[in-house]
């Protein structure tokens, strides 16, 4: 087992860390660590939201969720010797949960706290605990599933340079200017409620590891949210991120300074209730090395992979279509986000065959290891999306050919509400 360089204690406020923690990208946040080129490292985090959620069968603490503190991050660590221009390679070995702490959660957000991909269809907060054996998930609120999670850290991304870190807040600034003219590919029925279209900094609850305290205020001010993936990687949620990966960064400050956390057991492709993971908190172990000018040799300024090959092997699938075609049948043009949204209604509601609730087979999508593709984008006016389900994670039978005979029969539980 690798040398832990981050401790963390899951019964701890964000603040009262053994080891302070980030949630925000700033390049001047010193390293918690240091690791020399080929070094290895076990590193603790906290789930996303610092601890806000418990193992019971409510979902308030979902809809109530302080949303601007988050993520809560691990790091960042110093590889000696990266320069800007450099690739930071890290190895996955591997990770997983506390062994005090197997079991982890998914969340549907409130429309008005956080929202989701369908958030007009699922307005309101909603809770999933799993069980976690090993490496299969399973729910008391989601009956007879259980799937092998594509475990994956969330967030694993290098220091943004002040150049850089600049260019983000402007662009995505620009956007929010834009305001409800920007394309969003979204369906609201009424103009109202519109969510934001991005995420401008947020000096409430800003948290930067070891940086003096008179300095985190002025750093607040600029430090970037950790919510979209940007050119240093950050929060991917790529679930092929998994055991034996080896991950390509961008290094744009002197020794990297990387960062890690957000850790899921499963996810599905899209992650889509928004909190859509198997969350947790636990342990991750990485290796480094470096790509001397690497950014040059390889001819890249974003992020790259290779994929581990521990994903799950299943062979039957069922598989939904959706075309750029809105629910109130207006046509968009190419556009994949609607695709993705039918592809997802129509699986859900196929669920609901089986005597699951919408909610139920929400999450199923999000967690259970589902992969979604663009099957085509040429031909014009529809981008043609794929979500295709895995029949091996129900413990029964959905496949198409056998559904006249055994729909709409079961009660399978109920996820979890507030109160
Ligand atoms: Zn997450």
């Amino acid at each position: 087992m690798p040398e832990t360089i981050f401790e963390v204690d899951v019964d701890a406020e964000p603040d009262e860390q053994p080891d302070s923690l980030v949630n925000r990208w700033h390049p001047d946040v010193p390293p918690a660590a240091t690791l020399e080129p080929g070094e290895k490292a076990r590193i603790e985090c906290v789930d996303w939201t610092g601890g806000q959620l418990e193992n019971d069968d409510s979902a308030n603490d979902i809809r109530d969720m302080e949303l601007d503190p988050n993520h809560h991050l691990s790091g960042p660590f110093e590889v000696k010797g990266a320069e800007p221009g450099d690739m930071l390679v890290v190895d996955i070995l591997d990770l997983g949960p506390f062994p005090d702490h197997e079991w982890g959660y998914t969340g549907i957000f409130d429309k008005d706290n956080g929202g989701g991909f369908l958030t007009d269809h699922f307005p309101e907060a909603r809770k999933t605990i799993w069980d976690l054996d090993g490496v299969m998930a399973s729910s008391r609120h989601i009956e007879d599933v259980r799937f092998p999670g594509c475990a994956h850290p969330g967030i694993l991304g290098t220091a943004p340079s002040h150049e850089l870190l600049e260019e983000w807040n402007e662009r995505e600034q620009a956007l929010i200017d834009r305001g409800p003219d920007a394309p969003t590919g979204v369906n609201h029925e009424t103009g109202e409620d519109e969510p934001p279209l991005a995420l401008p900094p947020e000096p409430n609850g800003v948290l930067l590891g070891d940086m003096d305290e008179e300095d985190v205020e002025e750093a607040g001010k600029k430090a970037a949210r950790t919510i979209p993936p940007r050119e240093n990687a950050g929060n991917c949620d790529i679930k092929n991120l998994g055991r034996g990966s080896r991950v390509y960064l961008p290094v744009f400050v002197e020794g990297a300074n990387f960062i890690v956390g957000d850790l899921h057991f499963s996810q599905g492709d899209g992650e889509i209730t928004f909190c859509g993971a198997i969350e947790m908190p636990g342990w991750i172990d990485l290796k480094v090395d470096i790509i001397k000018d690497g950014m040059e040799k390889m001819g890249t300024d974003y992020a790259m992979f290779k994929p581990g090959y521990m994903d799950p092997d299943f062979s039957n699938y069922v598989v939904f279509e959706g075309y750029s075609v809105d629910e109130d049948g207006t046509q968009h043009y190419k556009n994949s986000t609607v695709g993705m949204r039918r592809a997802c209604l129509d699986a859900i509601d196929y669920m609901t065959n089986f005597g699951y609730t919408r909610e139920q087979a929400y999450f199923i999508l999000s967690t259970a290891p589902i992969e979604s593709r663009i099957a085509g984008i040429v031909d014009l006016p529809n981008s043609c999306v794929t979500v295709s389900v895995p029949q091996e994670i129900f413990d029964f039978d959905i496949d198409p050919d056998t559904l006249a005979s055994n729909g709409s029969v079961e009660d399978r539980g109920d996820v979890a509400k507030t109160s």
